[in-house]
């Protein structure tokens, strides 16, 4: 067997250590030219399934938890609370022995899931031919790959890019058939912290924090992104969000609005909470405001044809990420891709179809259930009325203890006490 992949992103690099790991050869593709030619997004949480990863990936991979956690070089546990107005204490979900959660830094986890792995860079799979025989994808830059497998790793792409996506060749479907537009107007900022306000944030949440409440109109949390070297300062992100059926209409005041503008909102937006909850807002600077319009979209697809061609992750099943559960999905449908690809050594045509087509089953029932349930938390708790259930990381929430922001440094490796103190 020889197996392509287009798409380095979770899905492919996943499925390229499961394959490295039972030695079938393969070949990934990915568009963008360079580790750094995109963003890579802000932290994920990998909970659930640390374990069974440990065992299909290669021995010779470093610690999930040392390599890629956001919180890094503290020594805390990924941490997410959640409060309630009127409601004393917090509530939340935390990394510990029973439940292991690692928030990792996406970067640091692209740079894990690589190692060893030769990505093919700016290589964007153009056209995709497929025969009972083999599968030749094109690319780009002129030059193409055949192989027994094709499997689409390429994301929910950007609407442009869907054309040539490899789910397009699946489906002969156009972007705007397929994925569905979540009604809901999102503003996000990122901002350094560090001191004693650093503190505070990790004090919420050491992950992230979300302030609740259906009667509030909005959703809002605030996240970790990562701790910088020196331990007492971090880079920091936040979403806002309302319910808006009319978020795409092109004369939405958010597709022309300036970073100015969308902060003034922000500010005014939510000037009600506490204190302590507004802080994260209040010290955002107006160019920490993504300036581009931010539209969530989901996709859920009823079947797919099985054949020598198969996709893993939100090329398949696309969802919002408040219940967290995107890229959770997508590494079990590389784990259990691989598991279908080990048994297809030899196999015919029609016996690779009916693997394929057992993995396609239970990936998309999987998926869009997942994808149903994330899209009902945003509806619920976004101004769409209702209290969602609270899930976070495939964890029901539980009272968290608090820790008051002076002492969540106490005893942790930093770069200098004085620094800490400051
Ligand atoms: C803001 C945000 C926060 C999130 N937070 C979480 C979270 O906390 N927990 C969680 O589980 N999930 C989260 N998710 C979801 C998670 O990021 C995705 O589910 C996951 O990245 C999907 O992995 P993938 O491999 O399918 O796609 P991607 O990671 O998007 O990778 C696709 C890759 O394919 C490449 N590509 C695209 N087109 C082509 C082409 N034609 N040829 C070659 N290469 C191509 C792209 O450049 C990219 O590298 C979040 C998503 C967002 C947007």
């Amino acid at each position: 067997m020889h197996i392509l992949i287009s798409g380095a992103g979770l899905g492919g690099l996943a499925l390229a250590q499961c394959l490295r790991k039972q030695n079938i050869s393969y070949e990934i593709f990915e568009r963008d030219e360079s580790p750094d030619a995109r963003f890579q997004g802000w932290a994920i949480a990998i909970h659930s399934i640390i374990g069974e990863l440990k065992d299909s990936f290669p021995d010779d991979m470093p610690d999930l938890k040392e390599a890629t956690s956001h919180l890094k070089p503290l020594d805390l546990p990924a941490q997410m609370g959640l409060y309630f107005p009127g409601r004393p204490g917090r509530m939340g979900v935390e990394d510990s022995p029973e439940m292991p959660i690692v928030r990792a830094e996406r970067r640091r986890l692209r740079d894990w899931l690589s190692r060893e792995i030769p990505i093919q860079w700016g290589k964007r799979v153009v056209d995709v031919q497929e025969s009972e025989k083999h599968v030749v994808v094109t690319f780009e830059d002129g030059s193409s790959a055949t192989g027994d497998l094709l499997v689409g790793a390429d994301g929910i792409n950007s609407v442009a890019d869907l054309v040539r996506s490899v789910r397009k060749h699946l489906l002969q479907k156009e972007a705007h058939d397929l994925l569905k537009v979540v009604p809901l107007a999102a503003i996000v900022g990122e901002v350094e912290l560090s001191g004693e306000a650093f503190k505070r944030q990790l004090a919420l949440g050491h992950s992230l924090w979300m302030y609740m409440s259906p009667d509030l109109g909005f959703f809002n949390f605030g996240g970790l992104h990562k701790v910088h070297p020196d331990g007492v300062s971090g880079r920091h992100y936040w979403m806002l969000m309302r319910r808006d059926p009319n978020v795409v209409e092109p004369d939405h005041w958010l597709q022309t609005a300036s970073q100015e503008e969308k902060l003034a909102h922000v500010l005014e937006t939510v000037q009600d909470l506490p204190p302590k909850f507004r802080e994260i807002f209040e010290a955002t600077p107006s160019s920490g405001i993504r300036p581009t319009a931010h539209i969530w979209r989901d996709l859920e697809l009823d079947s797919l044809p099985a054949g020598r061609v198969v996709l893993v992750g939100d090329a398949a099943h696309a969802m919002t990420p408040f219940r967290g559960e995107g890229g959770f999905h997508t590494l079990i449908d590389a784990m259990k891709l691989a598991k279908t690809i080990v048994g297809l050594e030899g196999k015919a045509f029609e016996e690779i179809k009916t693997a394929v087509a057992g993995y396609n089953a239970e990936m998309l029932e999987r998926g869009g259930n997942a994808v149903r349930s994330s899209r009902d938390v945003q509806t619920k708790s976004a101004g769409g009325g209702g209290q969602s259930k609270l899930v976070s990381a495939n964890q029901f929430a539980k009272p968290l203890p608090e820790v008051p922001a002076a002492d969540i440094l106490k005893g942790q490796k930093i770069a200098s006490p004085l620094v800490a103190q400051a």
